[in-house]
């Protein structure tokens, strides 16, 4: 494991105006082709500063730490989150705020996680990342990473933080990290939020949307939770599925958790065998969390025929929740106790403003 340090000196005679600690995991966001010119690889962080000079003419100290060989984010895991939210821990007092540079590829699970293990924040922190790499000319990374240091380190009239919640900054807009999405793989515009308005728009000004804000609540001291348990899995349903892949997917060891990707407003396939499963499957004590295969709207458990069963066997509501915050938010919640009903309690009710109650 790295755990570099530079600082960046203001080039203001003024103290800085905000401290913030970024932390940097790779992504296309700080990505270079390889000698050969044939990949993509990822660079050392030192080249971002070279490549955004402009970062040096904020008048903020900050410093960038890398916390391991910087990885495209499809490799991101459990054990990687409770890395990046240890270091927001140990660092909490130390900053203002927090910018993780990170692929937009998980940048939402990643988001989703942190929100849950960082209990009680009232600092901002805040996830970019890019389209294009930072070394082609048309990136969008420096708009990006520029306008999140700006947004982390923004303050109301009383010097109080604006924002006190993990956020994804992308491409002109700020959204609740665990109600955002990654919704397009080309285009600049690569995250959106069906079920929660935007925070903040940064235009000339950057506008925040204050009453959709988290309050920030200074008393309260933040927790840290790593642990995760990975023993959860998805179960997307469609026209066709079998016996076979259901039961395979109910069936494996240990598992604990299954978030069921329904149709619609939260229903599925009403054959006895898939009903018979469900049933069996929630005997043997497995949660099963309904999210709606759509972006927008809510699951409504018992509102069609098709998800009466669900609701009475005991299948629990996901609401408006985003797979990405189902399947993290799941983790949390059986990493945090073994009791069924605390689990199910947990699921069923918003932890972090990630769901509508
Ligand atoms: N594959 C990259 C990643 O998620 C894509 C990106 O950064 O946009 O790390």
């Amino acid at each position: 494991m790295t755990y570099k340090t530079v600082r960046i000196n203001p080039i203001s005679p003024e103290p800085p105006r905000a401290s913030v600690l970024v932390i940097y995991t790779g992504g296309t966001l700080g990505m270079v082709y390889d000698t050969k010119g044939k990949q993509l690889v990822p660079f050392e962080f030192e080249q971002i500063i070279e490549r955004v000079p402009e970062i040096r003419r904020l008048d903020f100290e900050i410093t960038f730490v890398t916390l391991y060989d910087p990885i495209d984010s499809s490799n991101m895991s459990p054990e990687l989150w409770a890395e990046i939210a240890s270091i927001i821990y140990k660092n909490y007092a130390a900053y203002q705020s927090f910018v993780i540079l990170h692929g937009t590829d998980t940048m939402a699970y990643t988001a989703s996680a942190l929100s849950f293990m960082l209990e009680g924040l009232n600092k901002p922190v805040i996830l970019t990342g890019a389209q294009l790499p930072i070394g082609i000319a048309r990136s969008d990374a420096r708009e990006n990473f520029i306008t999140a240091l700006e947004i982390a380190a923004a303050t109301d009239a009383y010097n109080n933080p604006v924002l006190g919640e993990v956020c994804i900054y992308f491409n002109s807009v700020l959204l609740r990290g665990n109600r955002a999405k990654k919704k397009e793989s080309s285009e600049f515009n690569a995250f959106h939020s069906e079920n929660y308005p935007i925070l903040a728009t940064a235009g000339v000004h950057i506008e925040y949307n204050r009453p959709y804000i988290a309050p920030i609540q200074s008393d309260q001291p933040l927790k840290l939770h790593t642990r995760l348990d990975p023993r959860v899995t998805f179960l997307k349903v469609f026209p066709g599925i079998t016996p076979e892949v259901v039961r395979s997917i109910f069936r494996i060891k240990d598992l604990r958790g299954v978030v069921l990707e329904s149709f619609g407003a939260g229903n599925a396939p009403t054959s006895s065998w898939f009903l018979e499963e469900i049933r069996l499957a929630i005997e043997r004590n497995l949660l099963i969390f309904n999210v709606s295969q759509c972006d927008g709207g809510k699951v409504t458990q018992g509102q069609y025929q098709t998800s009466k069963f669900l609701q009475q066997v005991g299948v629990l509501s996901g609401s408006d929740l985003t797979a990405e915050a189902a399947i993290t938010k799941m983790m949390f919640v059986l990493g945090q106790s073994n009791d069924l009903d605390t689990c199910r309690a947990m699921l069923t009710t918003s932890l972090r403003g990630e769901m509508s109650n």
